[in-house]
């Protein structure tokens, strides 16, 4: 013998759900259904409330200088720049030491030269050659103190993205508009 089958409110599952909720489907006794009926209507105010906040925002004046992108942008620019600080300071010094240990060895040929040329004047033992021959030495010390011949500085082509560029880059497929569709 079939059994009446009583279809049994969704939410409590004791009374007969005599309610149906059009958008979920479910099936609801009278008191459960209120109950539904004050959920969606929070959510409704949810919704409300989060759509009141993006419209101060979209009221508001625009501060377009502290937009995330610009502000990404201005990050960029500061580090780059810092590095470049970074990098020129550190070169400058190793420079700075390069020349200073340079003219110190400049200095010790030089005083060996200084020793040579009193000698020869105080014994009078020179003539041409030694004199041809402390011009040009004079010369290179002169020439070495300037040029520190042995140092380079040049451009590290091993490191081509050492900074690397930024770019401004729009998405090819539109965000979606807002449909104001209706059920
Ligand atoms: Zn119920
Ligand atoms: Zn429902």
């Amino acid at each position: 013998m079939a059994t009446a089958s009583i279809v049994r409110c969704t939410k409590c599952a004791k009374n007969a759900g005599t309610v149906a909720c059009e958008g979920c489907s479910a099936k609801f006794c009278p008191r459960c259904f209120n109950n539904h009926r004050q959920h969606l209507s929070k959510e409704l105010d949810n919704i409300v409330y989060e759509h009141d906040i993006l419209k101060q925002e979209l009221e508001k004046p625009s501060e377009d200088e502290t937009h995330p992108l610009l502000r990404q942008i201005d990050n960029w620019r500061k580090e780059s720049i810092d590095k470049i600080n970074q990098l020129a300071d550190r070169c400058h010094t190793d420079v700075v030491k390069l020349i200073g240990d340079n003219k110190n060895q400049l200095a010790d040929a030089f005083r060996k030269l200084t020793n040579t040329i009193r000698d020869g004047r105080s014994e009078e033992d020179y003539d041409e050659r030694h004199l041809n021959m402390w011009i040009t030495q004079l010369k290179e010390l002169k020439d070495n103190l300037i040029k520190l011949s042995n140092v380079h500085v040049e451009v590290d082509k091993q490191q081509p993205s050492w900074i690397q560029k930024i770019i401004v880059r729009k998405d090819s497929h539109q965000q979606k508009e807002v449909k104001d569709s209706k059920l």
